[in-house]
């Protein structure tokens, strides 16, 4: 306010910022909200498949925002990736492993707050969506899945926690322990045979085939009976 020329300090808009904070509110949020579809055939992932076993990660405080996200504790995706997943989960049966969901189809409301809440460096290195372009969870066909083993029920080792934004975190990580690349190794294989693909920097997310394509939701988890 030092440099600011005594006209402009004395003015109703200097004297109360107020104003300024809301337009600049008001043009972000125009600016940065995209086109969203409010209807999609979102599937209950396991209503499909039972033995696909459910850790909604923003379902609880137990994610990177120590922030409850998600009113339920729910995995849905649209039809054909949901179809996928239950495919991949049947090849890893025999092998003795399960599925394990963090996270499925995700509102784009929420991709806004994960952003909000994001530190700028983990905003470069592109561990959050920016809402502008919207996360491939927003459009119904991305999941965030690891394995457990069926005999016991318990998570299997990975090379890095869910939502670890370091390198440990990237699909062709070669450090770690040998059982736990074996183990991400077993499920990249498992998911691309059904149509999926790993992300580069985390070895849970998996986008289904013409994931871009699809719109942008921002259904409440509620809305989908
Ligand atoms: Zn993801």
């Amino acid at each position: 306010m030092q440099s600011m020329p005594q006209a402009m300090r004395h003015s109703w808009f200097f004297r109360n910022g107020r104003p300024w904070i809301f337009l600049a509110l008001l043009l972000g949020g125009c600016q940065t909200q995209p086109s969203l579809a409010k209807q999609a055939p979102l599937l209950e992932i396991n209503r499909i498949e039972p033995g696909i076993k459910l850790d909604i990660r923003y379902a609880t405080r137990n994610n990177f925002t120590g922030r409850v996200l998600y009113s339920t504790a729910r995995a849905l995706l649209l039809p054909e990736p949901a179809l996928a997943l239950a495919r991949a989960h049947g090849k890893l049966k025999p092998m003795g492993y399960g599925l394990l969901i963090y996270d499925a189809y995700r509102p784009w409301s929420v991709t806004r707050a994960l952003w909000n809440s994001a530190s700028a460096p983990d905003r470069a290195n592109g561990y959050v969506a920016n809402p502008a372009e919207g996360s491939k969870h927003n459009r119904g066909c991305a999941v965030d899945v690891g394995l457990y083993a069926l005999d016991t029920g318990k998570e299997v080792e990975m090379p890095s926690a869910f939502d670890d934004f370091s390198v440990r975190a990237h699909a062709d990580w070669t450090g770690g322990s040998e059982e736990s690349r074996h183990n991400r190794d077993r499920l990249r294989q498992a998911m691309e045979a059904e149509g999926f693909r790993v992300l580069p920097n985390e070895w849970w997310h998996f986008n289904f085939r013409d994931c871009d394509q699809q719109p942008l939701l921002d259904i409440p988890f509620e809305s989908v009976h």
